[in-house]
């Protein structure tokens, strides 16, 4: 059986970027959602007690296993997203990240500006993603349930941009969104953690 797993923070600690209604909603309904979906997918099957990561690698690309890939993805998104996000993040990050950002993404500044346009230009529902990949800092987008593991990039921070993430809060504004959690809410700590070792 797969379980939601604990928010990372407080009810409410993202507030006033992420509110506690969207948390609630965002966490507690659609994360949620996903979890029941692929456990009621799974149930007699091969992958019944198959990590997320193998659900995702094996059914990546197949229609026949289209539902799974999804909530099997959903879910490793938004565990992965809430991790993301820190109350008091954001801003620039130190160290090995933030030498990686001036030599592989023209610095800071750059790297918000192509961020936040990533996030904001993903048509529809999806995520914004940095990643490192050969070495190399990238910034990516995936539509819908899509996740860079399948292409071989290795995840350091998203933001859900599917319009469940801000419409409560910011209505059809997605970049006051995305801007506020780029400024306010980004866990550098977390990435660093993430940031395979060369
Ligand atoms: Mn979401």
């Amino acid at each position: 059986m797969f379980t939601l797993p604990p928010l990372p923070f407080a009810d409410g600690a993202l507030a006033p970027v992420v509110s506690a209604n969207t948390l609630s909603f965002h966490y507690g309904k659609h994360h949620k959602a996903y979890v029941d979906n692929l456990n009621n997918l799974v149930k007699g099957t091969e992958f019944e007690s198959a990590t997320l990561e193998r659900i995702i690698g094996d059914s990546a690309g197949k229609p026949d296993r289209a539902g799974m890939f999804n909530n099997a993805a959903q879910i490793w998104n938004h565990t992965f997203y809430w991790s993301s996000l820190t109350p008091g993040g954001g801003g620039k990050p130190a160290g090995r990240l933030a030498s990686m950002i001036d030599s592989d993404l023209g610095g800071y500044d750059q790297f918000r500006k192509d961020f936040a346009a990533a996030a904001v230009s993903q048509f529809g529902s999806g995520w914004a993603w940095l990643v490192a990949e050969g070495g190399k800092l990238k910034v990516v987008k995936t539509g819908n349930a899509e996740v860079p593991l399948t292409r071989g990039q290795t995840p350091l921070l998203t933001i859900d941009v599917w319009e469940h993430a801000y419409y409560l809060d910011y209505q059809n504004r997605r970049g006051d969104y995305v801007n506020a959690v780029i400024d306010k809410l980004l866990n550098w700590g977390f990435a660093a953690d993430k940031l395979p070792r060369s």
